[in-house]
């Protein structure tokens, strides 16, 4: 596949491995092609070496390059995960030999559908939006794909429904988390998320370099404030080990000790 004929379509849905932002600050902005973050997913296509990060590295089943293309019609398209960050945390997930996965904020269900794809058989997804919406886009894509018996959608606020996990029972037995829904409830989530995975679990949070904001929160902006302070907070928690990845829009990594 040369550059050009994975230009737009494979970039629609990239966040730009582009990343790599932050060397961009501490380097004094010296300008390198890795440096430089998008909080847009249409902007990889000028930048050559996401592009050949792209042609030369994502396979995407054909029923989710569907669903994100029809997402990338959504003036909300944003939200959607990058793509080859969405192909990584699958990977992660086939790593530890996850069964049982949790998401919490669906949008229109890409990385749902990436993930249940990964997991076996008799694998479960459950995944927490309290947008009808949004994740009807993403059903019929789930049943194209032969996977949607494994998605557990359910349509509620996220803390109701790990709430009624830990209620029914379902404490240490989850495998692999995907944080990536309002923001200034990450804390809440991530607290109850480890308490519902299992040890040398998976936990990924999305989002955690806010586009560069955490570099300067302003008190008036709850979002960037709630993620800088979890990030914080993850830095010293005993209870896991962790990395911080600059993918995407920032994703660390906490694996459950
Ligand atoms: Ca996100």
């Amino acid at each position: 596949m040369s550059f050009r004929n994975i230009s737009k379509e494979a970039l629609a849905g990239s966040l730009t491995l582009g990343v790599v932002l932050i060397a961009g600050y501490f380097l004094g902005k010296r300008k390198s092609p890795r440096m430089s973050i998008s909080k847009s997913h249409g902007k990889g296509k000028d930048n050559p070496l996401m592009q050949y990060v792209l042609s030369h590295s994502m396979r995407e089943h054909p029923a989710l390059k569907k669903l994100r293309l029809r997402t990338m019609e959504e003036s909300m398209s944003i939200m959607m995960v990058a793509c080859e960050q969405a192909q990584f945390m699958a990977n992660l997930a086939k790593l530890i030999k996850a069964k049982k996965a949790l998401e919490i904020g669906v949008y229109t269900g890409y990385n749902t559908l990436n993930i249940a794809l990964a997991l076996p058989d008799d694998g479960v997804m459950v995944a927490c939006d309290i947008s009808e919406t949004y994740t009807n886009i993403g059903k019929p894509f789930w049943k194209e794909a032969g996977v949607d018996q494994k998605i557990d959608l359910r349509l509620q606020p996220a803390v109701k429904t790990l709430d009624d996990l830990l209620t029914d029972g379902q404490a240490e037995t989850f495998d692999f988390v995907f944080i990536d829904a309002d923001k200034v409830n990450y804390d809440n989530y991530y607290e109850k998320s480890l308490q519902l995975l299992r040890k040398g679990g998976v936990i990924a949070v999305d989002n955690v370099l806010w586009g560069g904001k955490v570099l300067d929160p302003s008190p008036d902006d709850p979002d960037t404030v709630a993620i800088d302070r979890l990030n914080k907070k993850l830095h010293k928690d005993t209870r896991i080990s962790l990395s911080m990845l600059t993918v995407g829009d920032g994703l660390t990594l906490a694996i459950k000790l």
